[in-house]
């Protein structure tokens, strides 16, 4: 029998990310031989042990990565500063520590201070998700035929960040390696930016006072349904996302603007050409992404 990748893997977080990826590792097998599980919330905690997610469970970090060999961050990146840490004087020589972090620049630069030298860091971002959370919402398949991206700092062991790419093959993600600069600005455009307008245009919504506002929900297009859906998201995950990528977010959000307003701009002005031709060139991306099979 081929051995696991890692004898004794934790996942702290067991919400929609943590628990997809134990279900995975159940489901599909060599990832773990033990599965511990650590979480701040006795709700979630209970769940998952009612789940069935993994071998332990305990909802304390320090004593949750004694002897492992592999560590994931599942949390808010916004604790994850704190998590590290409180784990690092525990964490076993030789560990793989990674995350799942929607930002990485923000990670690296709350983790990396506190991870010891004998230990590997490996950053990284599975791009799947739902706008469900927590132990219940995780799925087997959710990374299957999704991209998986690593930006592991210079110097990193490469064994340690092949360790992390085959637990996300096994996962069924595709992986890629990439500076977390160059990551988070991707992102920023393709997911942040897409949920901050999301966010807002709920709010215009909601701010549609009487009226309106119940015809608004009660004759919600499809447009404005796909929205809410976005929208829907943790509001405490999102923060953390929205305040750890802020550069690369505001950037993106400035050029949205200036393209939004030209869009508005050619409205006022009749300018059919102009319209058209942005729209067609939305179907071609839309088209593009269902040929790579990524929509
Ligand atoms: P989630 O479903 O809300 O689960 C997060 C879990 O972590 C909750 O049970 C939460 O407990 C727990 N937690 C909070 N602080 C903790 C701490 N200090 N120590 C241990 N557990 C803690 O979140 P998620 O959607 O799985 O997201 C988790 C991570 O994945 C985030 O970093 C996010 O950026 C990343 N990510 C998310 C998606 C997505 O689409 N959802 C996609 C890719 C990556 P409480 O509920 O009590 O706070």
């Amino acid at each position: 029998m081929v051995e696991p990748i890692f004898k004794r893997l934790v996942i702290i977080g067991i919400g929609l990310i943590g628990s997809s990826i134990t279900r995975g590792a159940r489901a599909y097998g060599g990832i773990a031989d033990k599965i511990v599980i650590c979480d701040t919330s006795p709700a979630a905690l209970a769940r998952a042990e009612e789940l069935g997610l993994g071998d332990e469970y305990t909802s304390d970090p320090a004593k949750a990565v004694a002897g492992a060999d592999g560590v994931i961050l599942c949390a808010p990146v916004g604790t994850y500063a704190a998590l590290a840490q409180a784990i690092a004087p525990h964490l076993a020589p030789g560990c793989v520590l990674s995350d799942v972090g929607s930002t990485k620049q923000s990670v690296m630069q709350d983790i990396t201070p506190f991870v010891p030298a004998n230990v590997a860091f490996v950053p990284a971002h599975p791009i799947a998700g739902t706008e469900f959370s927590g132990p219940d919402a995780g799925l087997a398949d959710l990374f299957r035929g999704r991209w998986s991206l690593l930006t592991p700092p210079a110097g990193t062991a490469e064994a340690a960040i092949v360790k992390i790419e085959t637990m996300w093959k096994i996962l069924g993600a595709q992986t890629a390696r990439m500076d977390a600069a160059h990551h988070d600005r991707v992102i920023a455009i393709v997911s942040h930016l897409p949920h901050l307008i999301a966010f807002t245009i709920c709010g215009t919504a909601d701010d549609l006072a009487g009226e309106t506002r119940g015809e608004v929900l009660q004759f919600a297009a499809s447009g404005f349904r796909d929205f809410t859906r976005i929208a829907a998201s943790d509001p405490v995950m999102w923060r953390d996302i929205f305040l750890n990528n802020k550069d690369a977010l505001l950037e993106m959000f400035a050029r949205f603007s200036e393209d939004a307003q030209a869009m508005a701009r050619a409205v006022r002005k009749g300018d059919a050409d102009y319209i058209e031709d942005k729209i067609n060139r939305s179907r071609k991306i839309r088209k593009s992404l269902i040929d790579i099979k990524q929509a």
